[in-house]
């Protein structure tokens, strides 16, 4: 099986892309600035800042490369835009800097659905004119467009895929259900910015699943392809609602605030999943209450407080 390479490994979904991989019988490199999570080969890991070009001296000689690596999130991206733009965009250059030198490149990249910024016209198809509010939404469409430069120029094949709001086991601690779950757990107040806004949240096992059949989708293809497609459930969800289903899990409520959403973030996502069907055979498999369970049980091990 070939080897390949995932950035941003030691993250929320690069860990589990990288169980997925390992478990598909992948000799699987990681990158990340981060060391390699207890169940990783620590032979098969490079610890260090993508940004910085002596890094790739320590690449090993693989063409297959999932780029991961990023600062997510629309809400510290407004604080920190520059960093946003170094990372997410300079990393990715350099990323590709080294690709290059590899023989017949292929590369899955892990955009977001804040390229679309809040595009009224919903569901969100990969057709729109991307239109990001976000620094963390215009790096990722930079990075988009900078990958398709690439593929111009000297053949690259690349499949850019687009998650939508993804959480399950794993979640990073800044991520708004284990925000949620940790103010339920000690009993502290949460603020709901725009209870009914909407987000069209994802399985992480169905954002895995779909970077797979991107991957596999893109074996099949000739140099210079590029193209892309939603990751998302299409089942939009309000605010409030997935608020009202988490608290019923971990048995428990706290007095609720509301606020407006921060600028910069969008007031409803709804992905368009037609094409990744068609192309990809992208169906994600996880309903939300299934999905927010395994999360809950997963957080709630976590705080050694056993089964649900
Ligand atoms: P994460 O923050 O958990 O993982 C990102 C990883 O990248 C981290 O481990 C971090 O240490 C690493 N990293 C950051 N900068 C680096 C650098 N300069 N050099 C090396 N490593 C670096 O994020 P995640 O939730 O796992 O997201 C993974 C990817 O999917 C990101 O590109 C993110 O933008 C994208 N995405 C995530 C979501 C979501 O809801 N989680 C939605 C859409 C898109």
């Amino acid at each position: 099986m070939t080897p390949v390479l995932v950035t941003g490994a030691a993250g929320f979904i690069g860990q589990h892309l990288g169980r997925a991989l390992q478990v598909a019988g992948h000799q699987v490199w990681g990158v990340d600035l981060r060391p390699p999570p207890p169940t990783w080969d620590a032979r098969y890991w490079i610890q260090g800042d993508l940004c910085e070009a002596s890094l790739y001296q320590q690449f090993p000689p693989v063409s297959h490369v999932f780029h991961l690596a990023a600062l997510a999130g629309v809400c510290p991206s407004l604080a920190h835009p520059e960093d946003y733009f170094r990372v997410n965009l300079g990393a990715t250059a350099q990323l590709l800097t080294w690709l290059q030198t590899q023989p017949n490149p292929v590369l899955v990249f892990a955009s977001s659905s804040a390229v679309y910024g809040d595009h009224p016209e919903r569901p969100w198809h990969e057709g729109l004119r991307l239109q990001p509010i976000s620094p963390y939404g215009a790096s990722k469409a930079a990075a988009e467009a900078w990958i398709y430069s690439q593929c111009q120029q000297w053949g690259l094949r690349s499949a850019v895929v687009r998650p939508f709001s993804v959480y399950g086991p794993g979640q990073r601690p800044d991520m708004g259900f284990y925000r949620f779950a940790e103010a339920l757990h000690l009993g502290q107040a949460i603020t709901l910015r725009n209870p009914d806004s909407s987000r069209d949240y994802t399985y992480v096992s169905d954002v895995v699943s779909g970077m797979l059949k991107a991957y596999r989708w893109l074996l099949q293809q000739s140099p210079a392809t590029w193209d892309c497609f939603n990751l998302g459930s299409q089942s939009p969800l309000a605010l409030h609602q997935a608020y009202t289903l988490l608290a019923h899990l971990l048995q428990t409520t706290v007095p609720l605030h509301s606020a407006p959403l921060s600028p910069g973030e969008a007031v409803h996502t709804w992905s368009d999943g037609r094409r990744s069907a068609k192309i990809l055979n992208y169906s994600p498999q996880v309903t939300f209450s299934e999905g927010l369970a395994a999360f809950s049980h997963w957080y709630l091990s976590r705080q050694g407080e056993g089964e649900l």
